[in-house]
């Protein structure tokens, strides 16, 4: 008998769910209203600024064309430095695909106002775009573009997985979108989302997320506060600062068999460079076939896990296509 070789389920192909791209473009944007706008922190006292907003696109052609995973674009009013237009900002989507009133009428999105210094003026410095989007108020019209992406959506069949999504600070937009889709189908999936903030009062979305993780027996939702021991009766449960990839361990017992499982994918969306503690904490935690379902290495680079970099992905450390990353700096 001949041995026929095999294609491992980790380099499957999933087929992503269809995602209509560039419906407007910045030369002609579509106008949308602002419906709502109101802080989504944990804390009305947070450390950061972040705004859940939400955009009525009716008569355009955005309606129910924009899905989770997507982006729009947003075009600010007035020129910069240079006196030119100032350039296209993305969002990513925060709303599900219905929509925020299930008619795919409402989009929605997640800001947070980017408040810094110049290094070199020490003067205070005001991003363009998300303090023109944190400012606009109800009724207030907006121009926006896309949607634009396609290989950060759920798969088309969604109810043959189970998923760990890892979001820090406003990467967590694309999966409130997701977890309400998956929740809503009623799919037998389990979802558990990670999510990591420096502070409780950071956190965003929570009563949200916990409300849902009350009704919703295969919905996990485990915070990770970065720079708090204990954050109290009010905040988590947890024992000692965490980063995402700390639940990986301290909720083994829970996320082992999630990871050893065929069905699952896993979604990372946040800030770069937190992509490469979750591949340490897998390689660290997962084995042999286990791991060959995400991570591919050899023995020399694994022996040096504790100094993965950013740049060895898709060299040293090949991923698999059950991984689907956006990270920002
Ligand atoms: P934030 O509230 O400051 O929270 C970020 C959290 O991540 C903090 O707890 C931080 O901990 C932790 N962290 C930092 N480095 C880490 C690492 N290497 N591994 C694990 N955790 C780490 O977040 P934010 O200001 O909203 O920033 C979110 C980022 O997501 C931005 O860079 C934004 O551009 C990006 N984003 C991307 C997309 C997308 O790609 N579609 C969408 C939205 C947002 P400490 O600070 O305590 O170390």
């Amino acid at each position: 008998m001949s041995s026929t070789p095999t294609t491992a389920p980790t380099d499957t192909e999933i087929a992503l769910r269809p995602a209509e791209m560039h419906l407007y473009k910045p030369a002609e944007p579509a106008t949308a209203v602002v419906t709502k706008t109101e802080i989504c922190t944990a804390g009305k006292k947070a450390a950061g600024y972040v705004r859940h907003i939400e955009f009525d696109v009716s008569g355009t052609n955005l309606v129910g064309r924009a899905i989770p995973g997507q982006s729009i674009g947003v075009l600010a009013p007035g020129v910069d430095a240079m006196g030119k237009p100032h350039k296209l900002r993305l969002y990513s989507l925060a709303s599900p695909t219905g929509g925020e009133d299930g008619q795919g009428r409402i989009l929605s999105t997640t800001v947070k106002r980017t408040i810094d210094e110049h290094w070199d003026t020490h003067k205070l410095f005001l991003g363009v775009c998300s303090n023109y989007l944190c400012d606009l108020q109800v009724g207030d019209k907006v121009q926006l573009t896309g949607p634009s992406g396609k290989k950060f959506v759920l798969p088309q069949a969604a109810e043959q997985h189970d998923y760990l999504f890892f979001a820090t600070g406003t990467g967590i937009a694309p999966f409130r979108g997701m977890v309400m889709d998956l929740l809503a189908s009623k799919a037998n999936c389990r979802v558990t989302l990670v999510m990591g903030t420096p502070y409780a009062t950071d956190l965003l979305y929570h009563e949200q997320f916990t409300r849902l993780a009350a009704a919703h027996s295969n919905f996990r939702y485990l915070p990770a506060i970065s720079r708090e021991r204990n954050a109290g009766p009010q905040g988590p449960a947890q024992h000692g600062k965490l980063y995402v990839q700390d639940r990986l361990k301290t909720d083994a017992e829970e996320l082992l068999p999630l990871l050893r499982s065929s069905r699952t994918l896993i979604y990372i969306c946040g800030i770069a460079g937190m992509e490469m503690g979750i591949f340490q904490q897998i390689a660290t935690l997962l084995s042999g076939s286990d791991l060959e379902q995400y991570i591919r290495t050899d023995a020399a680079t694994m022996e040096k896990r504790a100094n993965w970099e950013r740049s060895m992905l898709h060299k040293d450390i090949k991923l698999s296509k059950r991984i689907f990353m956006e990270v920002y700096a």
